[in-house]
């Protein structure tokens, strides 16, 4: 979730990021604009998870999520 000064996580409330500052913790940033054949096209919805949130919800996973090694740092 983003507020004026803060990015928090929508699971636990956890600052992620405050504003202007370097984010000290990588974090999920997830937008979905639904389109017509969901039950809410138009809406566009957008939350922000921290890793461990985020780890928590992978694990509740049927399907593991594809993982990989990623060599290259940007
Ligand atoms: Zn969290």
């Amino acid at each position: 979730m983003k507020t004026e000064e803060k990015i928090i996580c929508n699971c636990c409330r956890k600052v992620i990021a405050e504003r202007n500052a370097i984010p000290m913790a990588d974090y999920l940033h997830v937008e979905k604009e639904w389109g017509y054949f969901s039950n809410k096209d138009g809406q566009k919805q957008e939350f922000d998870l921290c890793e461990d949130c985020c780890d928590a919800w992978i694990k509740s996973l049927q399907i593991p999520a594809a993982s990989q090694e990623v060599t290259e740092f940007v």
